[in-house]
């Protein structure tokens, strides 16, 4: 109400690309499950489903303190887990922010720096006389992984850029730093998020199967059958299970055939720093959907259609529109959407929006985080149905990450769009549940098996 026709009709256009129907969704699933097969039976394929060699569970009774780094999209965290047995741990934790030098030059040599700090200020620097700490090594980007101990990075992604590491094995690079300081650390087990989020819910739930990060990125990992693993030529584990990162961001990359591209998304993947890859990511996590509603608020006040056209400095530099304030604009309720004036005129600096260019904004907000969460509900489908067997019985999913914790509805809609294509008798055995700090606690639990492994 308010809007003229010509605004109604920008936002119709918005509504038809970016909801999809269950038909649409359920296509992709399939095309999802066949690149999951092919990932499985062959190496180079475009969901790379890594072994992750991690192929054991904990009992949740195993004590210990344990170290962890995390190094995420955003942040580094370097912390002590502490088992205590009866599925419990407690963390102690230093967060460092990466700095643009860390991201696109120095970043080995500031994760030792950090690591540095963080037992310099605690107390715990290991004397030259006293055993090495055991660290878990949580690396969030795609691995060739050799050992639980070593594997060479494929390519960067979600926003780094260091030269000189992809090809070479980031567990050597890491310990390489850490020994110019002098620190006798020894890095027990490298994983990505997902593996470590797994892993941490399995600690205390022994139904957990799947571990998820909707963060900066995405991804998940799951424990699967090594009869499956085709491509596994190791020897087999005595459990006869080993955790898989699927590697699920890079879904649709380069042949971009199967996702829902519009022209926002094409535009942001032209400017990304790794453009036609992580196709499916892009239209998921943090890092993007900021930049998608940008491109489309651009798109809307280049036609007069928002704004009375007009932008600023802010408005038209890449990134500039967080995640975030996608999420405070979705949940806006206020009449004059005040929250959502803050943005437009505070932080992107375009004074004077109207009621109708708010609301509006609130659309777009909505539609760009919609798509995400249902896109969401895919992978888990096709994950969650790859071993049907698992969903005779209860089965946890183990989610962290800010999208999955802060974006409203996020949650809820990927819940229920995953209940349209899983039968009701075998979806009531599925309990999502937000691990929150998971990434780390599981890196220590991690380190801890590898140890006892070894
Ligand atoms: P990481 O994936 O790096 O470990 P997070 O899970 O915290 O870290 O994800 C950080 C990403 O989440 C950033 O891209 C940020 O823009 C986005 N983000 C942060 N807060 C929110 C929020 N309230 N709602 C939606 N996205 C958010």
């Amino acid at each position: 109400e308010g809007a003229t026709a010509a605004q109604q009709e920008a936002v119709d256009v918005l509504a038809r690309q970016f909801l999809l129907s269950d038909e649409r969704l359920g296509e992709i699933i399939k095309e999802f499950r066949r690149r999951m097969e092919a990932g499985l039976a062959s190496d180079g394929t475009m969901l790379k489903m890594v072994p992750s060699y991690v192929v054991w569970r904990p009992t949740g009774e195993e004590t210990g303190a344990y170290f962890a780094i995390d190094l995420g999209g955003t942040n580094l965290r370097v912390m002590r887990v502490t088992l205590e047995g009866n599925g419990r741990a407690t963390l102690l934790h230093q967060k460092f922010a990466l700095p643009e030098e860390a991201k696109t030059r120095t970043l080995f040599d500031f994760i030792a720096q950090c690591v540095e700090t963080f037992l310099d200020d605690h107390n715990m620097r290991p004397a030259a006389t006293d055993p090495h700490l055991s660290f878990g090594f949580t690396f969030s980007y795609p691995i060739d992984q050799t050992s639980i101990n070593s594997g060479t990075l494929i390519h960067w992604t979600k926003g780094l850029d260091v030269p000189g590491c992809v090809g070479r094995d980031v567990v050597r690079l890491l310990e390489d730093a850490l020994l110019r300081l002098g620190l006798r650390v020894k890095v027990a087990a490298v994983v990505s998020d997902t593996v470590s989020t797994l892993l941490s819910a399995a600690y205390s739930d022994p139904a957990a199967q799947i571990g998820v990060i909707f963060g900066t990125g995405t991804n998940a990992a799951y424990y699967e059958d090594v009869t499956s693993l085709a491509k596994w030529k190791g020897a087999d584990p005595a459990s006869g299970e080993m955790v898989v990162s699927m590697e699920w961001g890079a879904f649709d990359s380069h042949e971009l055939a199967t996702l829902p591209f519009t022209p926002h998304d094409i535009k942001l993947d032209r400017k990304s720093l790794n453009p036609r890859e992580q196709a499916y990511e892009k239209m998921i996590s943090g890092m993007y959907l900021g930049e998608i509603a940008r491109n489309i608020v651009l798109w809307l006040a280049d036609q007069r259609l928002l704004l009375d056209g007009r932008s600023s400095t802010i408005l038209n530099a890449m990134w500039a529109l967080d995640t975030s304030y996608l999420s405070s604009a979705a949940v806006d309720d206020s009449p004059d959407l005040s929250a959502i004036r803050q943005v437009i005129e505070k932080t992107l600096n375009v004074p004077d929006s109207t009621l109708v260019d708010r609301r509006i904004f609130k659309i777009v907000a909505i539609l760009v985080g919609e798509r995400a969460a249902r896109l969401s509900a895919v992978g888990l489908v096709a994950t969650l149905t790859k071993r049907a067997e698992m969903l005779n019985r209860p089965i946890t999913v183990a989610i962290d990450g800010s999208m999955y914790e802060h974006y409203p509805g996020f949650d809820r809609i990927m819940a229920e769009t995953a209940s349209h294509f899983i039968p009701e008798s075998q979806f009531k055995n599925i309990r999502f549940s937000l691990a929150r700090d998971g990434s780390g606690i599981g890196a220590g639990v991690i380190a801890m098996l590898a140890t006892q492994h070894q």
